[in-house]
């Protein structure tokens, strides 16, 4: 049976009236300077459904940034852009390692694990990125993001961009070391300038569960890639979405997600609604420790699971 809008707002309400009494929030992601300074105490929740007004809870209309979620924009294009070829150069297995791990990439000769793991998004938009520049690249990224959520207030702090560009040793590494082993097109401080801006972009959690609509499907859902693609899409976020932790993120709550170390997460319901949970306390993973927790319960109160 389906659930109304009134009971999806009291389970979201509850949900942010725990989040905002929990003690322990994670601690945020500091690597990045940028990002330090983001207070913990924020929280937010928001869910789409298509065809229906999207329900909020929270600090919904407050704007973080995006960071790994963006890798779910950027894989999808480059599947529309050189489709199955992409697992030329990127894997489709869980990494079991950390999002910036370089282990793998040494024992697997530069074919990173998966295209949401630092080394196999890089390549995703470098896939992207390829006979284009990193501004027209950020365009169409923007673009497809902006048309997702049918919201055209989407867009890319530089500050944040600027904040890794002068910070991200392990990416730029991790970019030699793809380039070393002829899996990088174009020049490294191109392809990470255009990640690290992609990874910028920023949104409220109103604005992410809208631009998750397109990973929903049915007949109501906006179209921007095939159902064939929504699925292949959606079981990678279920596999990989979360690291090394994509599996307690599996079994807490049953739904293919996306996290990034700005606190957001991006779930899918496929064929029911797409949900964005927003804490920037992360857990050891990584992934946002209230936001996992957030979802647990609304998977819980809802039965929403695609098991
Ligand atoms: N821009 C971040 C990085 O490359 C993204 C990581 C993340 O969100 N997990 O380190």
């Amino acid at each position: 049976m389906s659930i109304t809008a009134p009971q999806l707002q009291t389970i979201l309400d509850e949900i942010a009236s725990i989040a905002e009494s929990t003690t322990d929030k994670g601690r945020v992601a500091d690597y990045i300077p940028e990002l330090a300074g983001v207070n913990p105490d924020q929280f937010a929740m928001a869910v789409s459904r298509p065809g229906q007004s999207t329900l909020i809870a929270g600090d919904a209309n407050t704007r973080f940034s995006i960071q790994s979620v963006s890798k779910v924009f950027t894989l999808a294009l480059a599947l529309g852009k050189v489709g199955d070829r992409l697992w030329q150069r990127v894997g489709r297995e869980p990494s079991g390692q950390a999002f910036d791990s370089v282990i793998l990439l040494e024992q697997e000769k530069g074919r990173p694990r998966n295209p949401f793991i630092n080394a196999g998004a890089i390549v995703t938009t470098d896939t992207v990125l390829e006979g284009a520049t990193p501004s027209e690249t950020l365009g169409a990224i923007l673009r497809f993001v902006r048309a997702a959520a049918s919201d055209d207030e989407i867009h890319i702090n530089d500050q944040v961009a600027q904040s890794e560009i002068t910070t991200g040793h392990r990416n730029f590494a991790m970019a030699h070391y793809l380039l070393s082993h002829g899996n990088l097109v174009n020049a490294p401080e191109q392809t990470l300038g255009t990640y690290f801006h992609q990874c910028a972009i920023e949104m409220t959690c109103a604005q992410l569960a809208n631009a998750g609509l397109f990973l929903v499907g049915g007949p109501e859902a906006p179209r921007l890639v095939s159902d064939d693609r929504i699925r292949r899409i959606n079981a990678l976020m279920m596999t990989c979405g979360h690291y090394d932790g994509s599996g307690d993120y599996a079994y807490r709550v049953g739904l293919p997600g996306k996290s990034g170390v700005g606190g957001g997460i991006l779930t899918i319901v496929p064929n029911i609604a797409s949900v964005a949970v927003w804490s920037p306390g992360l857990n050891r993973y990584g992934n946002s420790k209230l936001g996992t927790e957030a979802m647990q319960i609304l998977a819980e109160k809802t039965g929403w699971s695609v098991f």
